[in-house]
């Protein structure tokens, strides 16, 4: 499966804002974006006011980075989000959230939304009972997301529940700690999604 390979922390600094693509570090001083808070290359201080269409491709590039999703892929979200009731923009996050390798990282089970892919990939975790290896895989109202048994004692996994502890899962994800376990009890509303994103320009940008 294709993927972005190159430095992440230019994503950062390209959208001017902070991502959180890179797990522990985000929290650090040696933060890319807070350390050199402009656009990286050799016209990043130098770049000109940006146009209409300039803000809704940097608020989507902003969205498919977030989520770590490459273009064609976007694309089908968004075709699948004006199928849908409700508003597109809405809709579109909503259905971002729901993948599998999202409500991982939701749930603290991972540092970033990158490695929580992997450690879907890798089989660690299940749906409904059934390993679901499928980072795309989207979560419906009713649906349990749980560890596999087996994950539950590695040390890495471990590690990054004890360090995500006091994370607040979004509020269509009723997360039991103890068992680990949790339930999707709800389709996420624009409220839960705590992501600084204008998502009508991404409307407005593939209505063209
Ligand atoms: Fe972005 Fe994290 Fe890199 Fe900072 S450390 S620039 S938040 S990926």
């Amino acid at each position: 499966m294709a993927r972005y390979t190159d430095a992440v922390c230019r994503l950062c600094r390209r959208e001017g804002q902070k991502l959180f693509l890179k797990g522990d570090r985000c929290y650090t001083d040696k933060c890319a974006a807070d350390r050199r808070p402009y656009p990286p290359g050799q016209h990043g201080q130098g770049r000109a006011k940006t146009s209409e269409y300039g803000l809704q491709l940097r608020e989507k590039q902003k969205a498919r980075r977030y989520y770590g999703i490459l273009e064609n892929q976007f694309r089908n979200y968004y075709n699948l989000a004006i199928k849908r009731k409700g508003k597109t923009g809405e809709v579109l996050l909503a259905l971002l959230e729901t993948r599998l390798d999202n409500a991982v990282y939701r749930l603290g089970f991972a540092m970033s939304r990158a490695e929580a892919r992997q450690l879907v990939q890798h089989g660690h975790f299940l749906v409904n009972g059934k390993k679901v290896n499928i980072p795309s895989f989207l979560l419906k109202p009713g649906m349990i997301v749980s560890i596999k048994e087996k994950s539950r004692s590695l040390d890495k996994i471990k590690g990054v529940i004890e360090a995500n502890a006091s994370r607040q899962p979004p509020k269509w994800l009723e997360y039991d700690a103890n068992a680990l376990i949790a339930k999707v009890v709800a389709t996420p509303l624009r409220e839960d999604i705590d992501i600084p994103i204008e998502e009508q320009l991404i409307v407005e940008l593939y209505s063209k």
